[in-house]
Protein backbone atom coordinates (compact mmCIF):
# COMPACT_ATOMS: atom_id res chain seq x y z
CA UNK A 1 0.00 0.00 0.00
CA UNK A 2 3.31 2.46 0.40
CA UNK A 3 2.41 5.64 2.52
CA UNK A 4 -0.84 6.85 2.87
CA UNK A 5 -0.24 10.37 4.55
CA UNK A 6 1.73 13.34 4.21
CA UNK A 7 3.65 12.23 6.14
CA UNK A 8 6.01 9.39 5.00
CA UNK A 9 9.19 10.30 3.14
CA UNK A 10 9.22 11.32 -0.38
CA UNK A 11 11.65 9.19 -2.98
CA UNK A 12 14.49 11.39 -3.25
CA UNK A 13 15.18 10.86 0.87
CA UNK A 14 14.71 7.37 0.30
CA UNK A 15 16.87 7.11 -2.39
CA UNK A 16 20.11 8.70 -1.41
CA UNK A 17 21.83 6.21 0.82
CA UNK A 18 24.57 5.09 -1.12
CA UNK A 19 25.48 1.88 1.37
CA UNK A 20 28.57 3.42 2.32
CA UNK A 21 28.32 2.35 5.85
CA UNK A 22 29.48 4.59 7.86
CA UNK A 23 26.93 5.65 10.26
CA UNK A 24 27.20 1.66 11.88
CA UNK A 25 29.62 2.60 13.82
CA UNK A 26 27.65 5.28 15.86
CA UNK A 27 24.18 3.92 15.73
CA UNK A 28 23.72 2.31 19.16
CA UNK A 29 21.13 -0.24 17.81
CA UNK A 30 23.68 -1.66 15.59
CA UNK A 31 26.41 -1.29 17.89
CA UNK A 32 24.31 -3.25 20.43
CA UNK A 33 22.96 -6.28 17.73
CA UNK A 34 25.44 -6.09 15.00
CA UNK A 35 22.32 -6.65 12.52
CA UNK A 36 21.79 -4.57 9.46
CA UNK A 37 18.13 -4.86 10.17
CA UNK A 38 18.83 -2.65 13.26
CA UNK A 39 21.20 -0.16 11.60
CA UNK A 40 20.34 3.30 9.65
CA UNK A 41 21.33 1.55 6.24
CA UNK A 42 18.84 -1.35 6.85
CA UNK A 43 15.96 0.74 7.82
CA UNK A 44 16.42 2.80 5.24
CA UNK A 45 15.84 -0.22 2.68
CA UNK A 46 13.27 -1.74 4.55
CA UNK A 47 11.31 1.91 3.77
CA UNK A 48 11.90 2.21 0.66
CA UNK A 49 11.09 -1.73 0.32
CA UNK A 50 7.62 -0.61 1.85
CA UNK A 51 7.47 2.35 -0.13
CA UNK A 52 7.38 0.87 -3.65
CA UNK A 53 5.39 -2.08 -2.10
CA UNK A 54 7.76 -4.84 -2.48
CA UNK A 55 7.61 -5.65 1.26
CA UNK A 56 4.39 -5.38 3.49
CA UNK A 57 4.02 -2.96 5.83
CA UNK A 58 4.02 -5.49 8.88
CA UNK A 59 4.66 -6.55 12.67
CA UNK A 60 8.41 -7.26 11.02
CA UNK A 61 8.16 -3.61 9.79
CA UNK A 62 7.06 -1.95 12.97
CA UNK A 63 9.65 -3.95 14.96
CA UNK A 64 12.54 -2.69 12.64
CA UNK A 65 11.62 0.82 13.05
CA UNK A 66 10.15 0.86 16.69
CA UNK A 67 13.85 -0.13 17.50
CA UNK A 68 15.42 2.98 16.52
CA UNK A 69 16.32 5.19 19.35
CA UNK A 70 15.29 8.61 16.94
CA UNK A 71 18.97 9.85 18.64
CA UNK A 72 20.10 10.72 15.09
CA UNK A 73 23.70 9.87 14.96
CA UNK A 74 23.82 8.50 11.49
CA UNK A 75 22.56 11.85 10.35
CA UNK A 76 26.42 13.97 10.61
CA UNK A 77 28.65 10.89 9.50
CA UNK A 78 26.32 10.51 6.53
CA UNK A 79 27.97 11.90 3.14
CA UNK A 80 24.59 11.20 1.65
CA UNK A 81 22.72 13.65 3.97
CA UNK A 82 19.56 11.20 4.48
CA UNK A 83 17.36 13.22 6.92
CA UNK A 84 16.77 9.95 9.30
CA UNK A 85 15.02 11.83 11.77
CA UNK A 86 12.63 12.93 10.00
CA UNK A 87 12.02 10.31 7.80
CA UNK A 88 11.72 7.93 10.67
CA UNK A 89 8.89 10.38 12.59
CA UNK A 90 6.83 10.14 9.02
CA UNK A 91 6.96 6.46 8.99
CA UNK A 92 6.14 5.99 12.56
CA UNK A 93 2.90 8.52 11.66
CA UNK A 94 2.31 5.88 9.10
CA UNK A 95 2.18 3.07 10.89
CA UNK A 96 0.01 4.81 13.37
CA UNK A 97 -2.31 5.52 10.83
CA UNK A 98 -2.31 2.14 9.00
CA UNK A 99 -1.50 -0.38 11.98
CA UNK A 100 -3.39 1.15 14.79
CA UNK A 101 -3.99 -0.16 18.33
CA UNK A 102 -5.51 0.46 21.46
CA UNK A 103 -1.96 1.47 23.12
CA UNK A 104 -0.70 3.46 20.34
CA UNK A 105 -4.34 5.26 21.14
CA UNK A 106 -3.67 5.84 24.58
CA UNK A 107 -0.22 6.93 23.61
CA UNK A 108 -2.14 10.15 22.04
CA UNK A 109 -3.61 10.84 24.69
CA UNK A 110 -0.57 10.79 26.90
CA UNK A 111 1.20 12.08 24.17
CA UNK A 112 -1.32 14.75 23.00
CA UNK A 113 -3.24 16.11 26.02
CA UNK A 114 -2.05 14.56 29.36
CA UNK A 115 1.68 16.07 29.08
CA UNK A 116 0.33 19.41 28.22
CA UNK A 117 -1.75 19.50 31.04
CA UNK A 118 0.11 21.04 34.17
CA UNK A 119 -1.58 19.61 37.09
CA UNK A 120 -1.52 15.97 35.71
CA UNK A 121 1.97 15.99 35.02
CA UNK A 122 2.58 17.34 38.40
CA UNK A 123 0.85 14.83 39.98
CA UNK A 124 2.78 11.92 37.94
CA UNK A 125 6.14 13.53 38.75
CA UNK A 126 4.81 14.45 42.91
CA UNK A 127 3.73 10.42 42.93
CA UNK A 128 6.71 9.11 41.59
CA UNK A 129 9.16 10.99 44.23
CA UNK A 130 6.72 10.36 46.97
CA UNK A 131 7.10 6.64 45.67
CA UNK A 132 11.17 6.52 45.88
CA UNK A 133 10.88 8.58 49.29
CA UNK A 134 9.31 5.83 50.43
CA UNK A 135 12.36 3.31 49.07
CA UNK A 136 10.71 1.61 46.37
CA UNK A 137 12.85 1.81 43.28
CA UNK A 138 11.32 3.01 40.47
CA UNK A 139 11.48 1.07 36.69
CA UNK A 140 14.34 2.06 34.47
CA UNK A 141 15.17 6.10 34.15
CA UNK A 142 12.40 7.21 36.31
CA UNK A 143 14.34 6.27 39.18
CA UNK A 144 16.62 9.40 38.07
CA UNK A 145 13.78 12.10 38.68
CA UNK A 146 15.32 15.15 40.53
CA UNK A 147 12.77 15.70 43.85
CA UNK A 148 9.39 17.52 42.63
CA UNK A 149 10.04 21.04 42.94
CA UNK A 150 6.94 23.31 41.15
CA UNK A 151 8.83 26.50 39.50
CA UNK A 152 5.81 29.15 39.49
CA UNK A 153 7.17 30.51 36.48
CA UNK A 154 4.20 30.12 34.30
CA UNK A 155 2.62 33.15 32.80
CA UNK A 156 5.32 35.57 34.46
CA UNK A 157 7.09 38.22 32.76
CA UNK A 158 10.69 38.47 34.57
CA UNK A 159 12.73 42.06 33.38
CA UNK A 160 15.91 42.13 32.35
CA UNK A 161 19.06 43.59 34.35
CA UNK A 162 21.34 45.98 33.09
CA UNK A 163 20.77 46.84 28.81
CA UNK A 164 18.32 45.30 27.01
CA UNK A 165 19.23 43.04 24.44
CA UNK A 166 15.83 41.52 23.37
CA UNK A 167 12.81 39.41 24.74
CA UNK A 168 13.34 35.89 25.01
CA UNK A 169 10.28 33.57 24.87
CA UNK A 170 10.75 30.28 27.63
CA UNK A 171 9.48 26.70 26.96
CA UNK A 172 8.82 25.06 30.47
CA UNK A 173 8.37 21.75 28.57
CA UNK A 174 6.12 19.00 29.86
CA UNK A 175 8.25 17.64 33.37
CA UNK A 176 10.41 19.92 33.69
CA UNK A 177 7.77 22.85 35.36
CA UNK A 178 7.37 20.78 37.93
CA UNK A 179 10.44 17.81 38.08
CA UNK A 180 13.56 20.29 37.11
CA UNK A 181 12.40 23.95 37.82
CA UNK A 182 15.65 24.48 39.34
CA UNK A 183 16.86 24.62 35.43
CA UNK A 184 14.48 27.01 34.38
CA UNK A 185 15.09 29.30 37.34
CA UNK A 186 18.83 29.30 36.51
CA UNK A 187 18.04 30.05 32.91
CA UNK A 188 15.77 32.60 33.91
CA UNK A 189 18.38 34.19 36.26
CA UNK A 190 20.86 33.74 33.71
CA UNK A 191 19.39 35.34 30.50
CA UNK A 192 18.29 38.23 32.75
CA UNK A 193 21.85 38.50 33.60
CA UNK A 194 22.86 38.48 29.62
CA UNK A 195 19.81 41.33 28.99
CA UNK A 196 17.18 39.69 28.34
CA UNK A 197 13.47 40.11 29.48
CA UNK A 198 12.15 36.52 29.47
CA UNK A 199 8.45 35.91 29.07
CA UNK A 200 6.82 32.34 30.20
CA UNK A 201 3.60 32.25 28.35
CA UNK A 202 0.82 31.30 30.05
CA UNK A 203 -1.10 28.97 27.39
CA UNK A 204 2.08 27.17 26.10
CA UNK A 205 2.18 23.17 26.09
CA UNK A 206 4.60 20.49 25.67
CA UNK A 207 6.69 21.44 22.55
CA UNK A 208 5.75 17.90 20.51
CA UNK A 209 8.83 16.06 20.74
CA UNK A 210 7.53 13.02 22.40
CA UNK A 211 3.65 13.14 20.08
CA UNK A 212 6.28 13.32 16.70
CA UNK A 213 8.27 10.77 17.96
CA UNK A 214 6.26 8.34 18.32
CA UNK A 215 4.34 8.76 15.12
CA UNK A 216 1.42 11.15 16.76
CA UNK A 217 1.58 13.29 13.76
CA UNK A 218 -1.88 14.81 14.45
CA UNK A 219 -1.09 15.69 18.17
CA UNK A 220 2.47 16.63 17.31
CA UNK A 221 1.17 19.50 14.97
CA UNK A 222 -1.84 20.63 17.15
CA UNK A 223 0.97 21.20 19.67
CA UNK A 224 3.10 23.14 17.63
CA UNK A 225 0.13 25.21 16.47
CA UNK A 226 -0.95 26.09 19.82
CA UNK A 227 2.79 26.79 20.78
CA UNK A 228 2.91 29.25 17.94
CA UNK A 229 0.47 30.87 19.24
CA UNK A 230 1.32 31.17 22.21
CA UNK A 231 5.16 32.45 21.66
CA UNK A 232 3.71 35.51 19.09
CA UNK A 233 5.90 38.46 19.99
CA UNK A 234 9.02 37.37 21.07
CA UNK A 235 12.39 37.35 19.82
CA UNK A 236 13.31 33.98 19.92
CA UNK A 237 11.59 31.02 22.30
CA UNK A 238 14.91 29.28 24.18
CA UNK A 239 14.74 25.80 25.68
CA UNK A 240 16.85 24.38 28.16
CA UNK A 241 16.36 20.81 27.01
CA UNK A 242 18.30 19.99 24.22
CA UNK A 243 15.23 17.41 22.95
CA UNK A 244 13.15 20.22 23.01
CA UNK A 245 14.81 22.71 21.09
CA UNK A 246 15.95 20.49 18.66
CA UNK A 247 11.85 19.73 18.15
CA UNK A 248 11.26 23.43 17.78
CA UNK A 249 13.50 23.88 15.27
CA UNK A 250 11.82 22.02 13.12
CA UNK A 251 8.16 24.03 13.35
CA UNK A 252 8.57 24.92 9.98
CA UNK A 253 7.44 21.40 9.57
CA UNK A 254 4.87 21.10 12.47
CA UNK A 255 2.93 24.04 12.43
CA UNK A 256 3.91 25.23 8.26
CA UNK A 257 4.20 28.83 8.28
CA UNK A 258 5.08 29.09 12.17
CA UNK A 259 7.27 32.22 12.83
CA UNK A 260 8.73 30.89 15.99
CA UNK A 261 12.32 31.00 15.56
CA UNK A 262 14.14 28.95 18.58
CA UNK A 263 17.24 28.46 20.10
CA UNK A 264 18.72 25.80 22.86
CA UNK A 265 19.90 27.73 26.14
CA UNK A 266 23.18 26.89 25.87
CA UNK A 267 23.44 28.52 22.66
CA UNK A 268 22.51 31.92 24.01
CA UNK A 269 24.68 31.63 27.10
CA UNK A 270 27.41 30.81 25.89
CA UNK A 271 27.03 33.65 22.95
CA UNK A 272 26.93 36.01 25.82
CA UNK A 273 29.69 35.06 27.63
CA UNK A 274 32.08 35.16 24.73
CA UNK A 275 30.50 38.83 24.06
CA UNK A 276 31.38 39.87 27.55
CA UNK A 277 27.67 39.86 28.95
CA UNK A 278 27.74 37.35 31.49
CA UNK A 279 30.81 37.36 33.70
CA UNK A 280 33.65 34.46 33.69
CA UNK A 281 34.59 32.87 36.77
CA UNK A 282 37.93 33.22 38.41
CA UNK A 283 37.71 30.33 41.03
CA UNK A 284 39.25 27.16 39.91
CA UNK A 285 36.63 24.13 40.56
CA UNK A 286 37.88 21.13 39.13
CA UNK A 287 37.15 18.69 36.45
CA UNK A 288 33.59 18.13 35.24
CA UNK A 289 32.38 15.03 32.91
CA UNK A 290 30.56 16.60 30.17
CA UNK A 291 27.79 14.15 28.65
CA UNK A 292 26.48 15.31 24.56
CA UNK A 293 22.62 14.67 24.48
CA UNK A 294 21.96 13.06 21.43
CA UNK A 295 19.29 15.96 20.44
CA UNK A 296 22.29 18.82 21.18
CA UNK A 297 25.47 17.31 19.43
CA UNK A 298 23.40 15.06 16.56
CA UNK A 299 20.27 16.77 16.15
CA UNK A 300 21.64 20.27 16.11
CA UNK A 301 25.20 19.88 16.29
CA UNK A 302 26.14 21.70 19.16
CA UNK A 303 29.28 20.67 21.18
CA UNK A 304 31.25 23.45 22.43
CA UNK A 305 28.81 25.98 23.48
CA UNK A 306 27.69 23.54 26.83
CA UNK A 307 32.15 23.52 27.26
CA UNK A 308 32.13 27.41 26.90
CA UNK A 309 29.44 27.48 29.78
CA UNK A 310 31.15 24.95 32.17
CA UNK A 311 34.86 26.36 31.49
CA UNK A 312 33.42 30.04 32.28
CA UNK A 313 31.48 28.59 35.65
CA UNK A 314 35.47 27.92 36.65
CA UNK A 315 35.94 24.06 35.74
CA UNK A 316 38.09 21.64 33.65
CA UNK A 317 36.01 19.79 31.11
CA UNK A 318 36.14 16.14 30.79
CA UNK A 319 34.47 14.81 26.96
CA UNK A 320 33.77 11.05 26.82
CA UNK A 321 35.64 9.29 23.64
CA UNK A 322 32.25 7.61 22.67
CA UNK A 323 31.17 9.73 19.49
CA UNK A 324 28.06 10.76 21.39
CA UNK A 325 26.91 6.83 21.49
CA UNK A 326 22.93 7.42 22.94
CA UNK A 327 22.93 6.58 26.75
CA UNK A 328 19.70 4.77 25.92
CA UNK A 329 17.22 6.99 27.50
CA UNK A 330 15.21 8.09 24.42
CA UNK A 331 11.69 8.98 25.47
CA UNK A 332 9.63 6.72 25.07
CA UNK A 333 11.83 3.92 23.76
CA UNK A 334 13.52 3.36 27.01
CA UNK A 335 10.62 1.80 28.73
CA UNK A 336 9.25 0.33 25.60
CA UNK A 337 12.95 -1.30 25.15
CA UNK A 338 13.89 -2.10 28.79
CA UNK A 339 16.60 -4.29 28.34
CA UNK A 340 18.50 -2.41 25.60
CA UNK A 341 17.98 1.00 27.07
CA UNK A 342 19.44 -0.58 30.20
CA UNK A 343 22.77 -1.54 28.47
CA UNK A 344 23.65 1.57 27.10
CA UNK A 345 22.63 3.20 30.43
CA UNK A 346 25.58 0.98 31.56
CA UNK A 347 27.96 1.53 29.33
CA UNK A 348 27.57 5.38 29.41
CA UNK A 349 27.87 5.24 33.05
CA UNK A 350 31.18 2.67 32.73
CA UNK A 351 32.48 5.90 30.41
CA UNK A 352 31.50 8.39 33.32
CA UNK A 353 33.29 6.42 36.46
CA UNK A 354 36.78 6.26 33.85
CA UNK A 355 36.93 9.63 34.13
CA UNK A 356 37.35 9.80 38.09
CA UNK A 357 35.40 12.87 37.95
CA UNK A 358 31.87 12.65 40.16
CA UNK A 359 30.26 16.11 38.63
CA UNK A 360 28.35 15.42 35.21
CA UNK A 361 26.94 18.16 32.81
CA UNK A 362 23.74 17.28 30.67
CA UNK A 363 21.87 19.57 28.81
CA UNK A 364 18.81 17.58 28.16
CA UNK A 365 16.74 16.12 31.51
CA UNK A 366 15.51 13.18 29.74
CA UNK A 367 19.58 11.95 29.48
CA UNK A 368 19.98 13.61 33.16
CA UNK A 369 17.43 10.65 34.56
CA UNK A 370 19.18 8.45 32.86
CA UNK A 371 22.84 9.08 33.80
CA UNK A 372 21.13 9.05 37.51
CA UNK A 373 19.46 5.98 37.49
CA UNK A 374 22.59 4.11 36.31
CA UNK A 375 25.12 5.82 38.37
CA UNK A 376 25.74 5.82 42.65
CA UNK A 377 24.54 8.44 44.80
CA UNK A 378 27.52 10.27 45.42
CA UNK A 379 27.28 11.65 41.25
CA UNK A 380 25.75 14.95 40.92
CA UNK A 381 23.98 15.44 37.63
CA UNK A 382 23.18 19.16 36.22
CA UNK A 383 22.51 20.83 33.60
CA UNK A 384 25.63 23.75 31.91
CA UNK A 385 23.81 26.59 32.73
CA UNK A 386 22.91 25.65 36.52
CA UNK A 387 26.09 25.12 37.60
CA UNK A 388 26.90 28.40 35.45
CA UNK A 389 24.67 30.34 37.73
CA UNK A 390 25.22 28.39 40.73
CA UNK A 391 28.89 29.32 40.33
CA UNK A 392 28.10 33.03 39.80
CA UNK A 393 26.31 32.82 42.68
CA UNK A 394 29.02 31.24 44.92
CA UNK A 395 31.58 34.02 43.91
CA UNK A 396 29.14 36.57 44.42
CA UNK A 397 28.61 38.00 41.07
S1 LIG B 1 18.58 7.44 14.69
FE1 LIG B 1 20.11 6.45 16.03
S2 LIG B 1 19.30 4.38 16.43
FE2 LIG B 1 18.14 5.22 14.70
S3 LIG B 1 19.23 4.46 12.89
FE3 LIG B 1 20.10 6.51 13.35
S4 LIG B 1 21.87 6.11 14.65
FE4 LIG B 1 20.63 4.22 14.64
S1 LIG C 1 26.05 6.91 6.14
FE1 LIG C 1 24.26 7.57 4.93
S2 LIG C 1 24.74 6.89 2.85
FE2 LIG C 1 26.13 5.77 4.19
S3 LIG C 1 25.04 3.83 4.65
FE3 LIG C 1 24.53 5.24 6.28
S4 LIG C 1 22.61 6.21 5.61
FE4 LIG C 1 23.53 5.26 3.79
Amino acid sequence: MGWITPEGPGPIDLTRCVSCGLCLAVCPTYQLTADESASPRGRLSAMAAVADNTLPMDETFEEVIGFCLQCRACEPICPALVPFGSMIEGVRAELHVQRPSVAKRLRDQALGRWVSTPGLVSLGVRTATSIRRLGVGLPGMLAGFRTATRSAVRGREFSPIGTERGTVGLLVGCIMESGFSEIHLATIEVLRRAGYRVEVAGDQVCCGALAAHEGAAVEAHKLADRNTRAFEGVDFVVADAAGCSAHLKEYDRWAPGSSLVARDVTEVVAEAIDAGYLPVSTTHRGPITVQDPCHLRHAQRITEQPRTILRAAGYDVVDLDDLGLCCGAAGAWGALNAAASRELGERKADLIRCTGSTLVASANVGCEMQLRSHLDAWYRVAHPVELYWQAMDEDGR
